[in-house]
């Protein structure tokens, strides 16, 4: 249950980050859901409300689900780490790493259609290291029969204005793709991820959590 699973990020102390949180950020909304958004890492606001992306960026980003008749109880939103890193830095791959078992935990509950990640972070972590963000945004990589499409991530984008009517036209593509995907129709322009790189570091089989 995902009940559970919350509960045990709550009180995890697996990576540096429990250490200087305020709460920890699990993640929210519908379960299951079609469409899944995960994001780098809790901000400032969510680091104090517990809550993911409700800040500007959250604002905008559920600005851009309304713009594809989306509320967000109809989606589920959470990042690649669960606890804010100070003065809101890049994640750290070992970060990355100790709390990715969580994610995939999640991804097997919420048993998305779409997963859509927001930032290069989020990218690497989920889709490929290999991509770039600004050649890479908008495309569906097909991977383990699930669509994932890369995004700008929303903060990136209320900074510039060109990434701005990207992530919004990346968003009216979405639209579509998830209409296709629950029609079982192809989707145009859709890729394979590539496989995985062959120095791929193995993760630990840290939780204890069963699904
Ligand atoms: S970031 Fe993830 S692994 Fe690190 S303490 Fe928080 S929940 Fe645990």
């Amino acid at each position: 249950m995902i009940r559970e699973l919350h509960a045990q990020i709550r009180s995890c102390t697996l990576c540096r980050l429990h250490e200087g949180r305020t709460h920890a950020v699990p993640g929210e909304g519908k379960v299951p859901a079609d469409i899944m958004f995960i994001g780098e890492g809790p901000g400032y606001h969510e680091d104090q409300q517990g809550r993911p992306f409700v800040g500007p960026a959250g604002k905008f980003l559920d600005d851009l689900l309304a713009s594809i008749g989306l509320r967000r109880e109809q989606v589920f939103i959470t990042n690649i780490i669960k606890c804010r890193p100070p003065q809101n830095r890049d994640p750290q791959p070992d970060e990355i790493e100790a709390c990715h078992d969580y994610l995939d935990a999640q991804i097997a509950l919420v048993r998305p259609r779409i997963v859509c990640t927001l930032g290069r972070h989020a990218m690497a972590a989920v889709i490929d290291p290999r991509l770039s963000i600004s050649k890479s945004h908008g495309i569906a990589y097909r991977k383990s029969g699930i669509l994932n499409v890369p995004l700008v991530h929303p903060a990136a984008a209320l900074h510039k204005e060109s990434w701005r009517s990207t992530i919004e036209q990346d968003f009216r593509k979405l639209g579509q793709m998830l209409k296709r995907e629950i029609r079982g129709e192809p989707q145009p322009g859709e890729q394979h991820a590539p496989p995985p790189q062959k120095t791929e570091p193995k993760r630990p089989n840290q939780l204890s959590f069963d699904g």
